[in-house]
């Protein structure tokens, strides 16, 4: 798969789930999958854009990456195994499909670790599962995304999963429209796409086959 550097913004967070959206760093899985998480300052940079993590831990999980850029890059490979092993499970998923053993226990694994490493805080009267730095040190990021898609693919409304229709895409999302007809990751690239390259074909036929 071809790995290059991203500049992550809004746009890239489209997914309506933490664990989707990390699916979601590798693009155009339909065609050419391109790679967006070269190093471990990009997982860094992709969940701070997720904003699901404090500036605290991202600080400390930077310093930490410096340190020891051995683990870190140890660390970066587990988030790509979950991101892969989680991918192949939410297509399986969209296709109706039983997924793939090897993918499941991946997934298994990474819940597991995920679990060992939680906390109980008590907040608002209540028991929460939390996840630190302390605790989980440079696995952080995967240990909450590992949570957040093992809590999509048990409760969310899996007839929601969307694979995007755009071409070089292959994201996917979590369709929240209140139609249940959502086509596309995002309206202002994928969908425009679509629609223009619609539009060139109803106004010149035959354009469709000379590229
Ligand atoms: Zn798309």
């Amino acid at each position: 798969m071809h790995i290059e550097q991203h500049t992550f913004g809004p746009t890239d967070m489209v997914g309506g789930d933490l664990a989707l959206d990390l699916v979601n760093t590798v693009t155009a899985r339909d065609s050419k999958p391109r790679d967006w998480l070269p190093d471990f300052p990009a997982l860094l940079r992709w969940a701070r854009q997720s904003n699901a993590f404090s500036a605290r831990d991202l600080l400390a999980l930077d310093r930490l990456a410096a340190a020891e850029p051995r683990k870190a890059r140890a660390a970066l490979t587990r988030a790509k195994a979950l991101r892969e092993a989680l991918c192949a499970v939410t297509y399986a998923v969209l296709r109706e499909r039983m997924p793939d053993a090897a993918d499941l226990a991946r997934l298994d694994a990474a819940q597991a670790a995920a679990a060992a490493a939680a906390q109980l805080v008590r907040r608002d009267g209540r028991l929460h599962r939390c996840w630190n730095v302390q605790r989980s040190q440079l696995d952080l990021i995967t240990h909450v995304v590992a949570m957040h898609a093992i809590a999509l693919l048990e409760e969310a409304e899996l007839q929601r999963l969307r694979v995007c229709d755009g071409r070089d895409c292959g994201w996917v999302f979590l369709d929240t429209s209140k139609s249940g007809r959502r086509r596309w990751c995002d309206m202002a690239t994928c969908g425009n796409t679509a629609k223009s390259q619609r539009f060139q074909q109803r106004k010149a036929p035959s354009a469709r086959h000379s590229a």
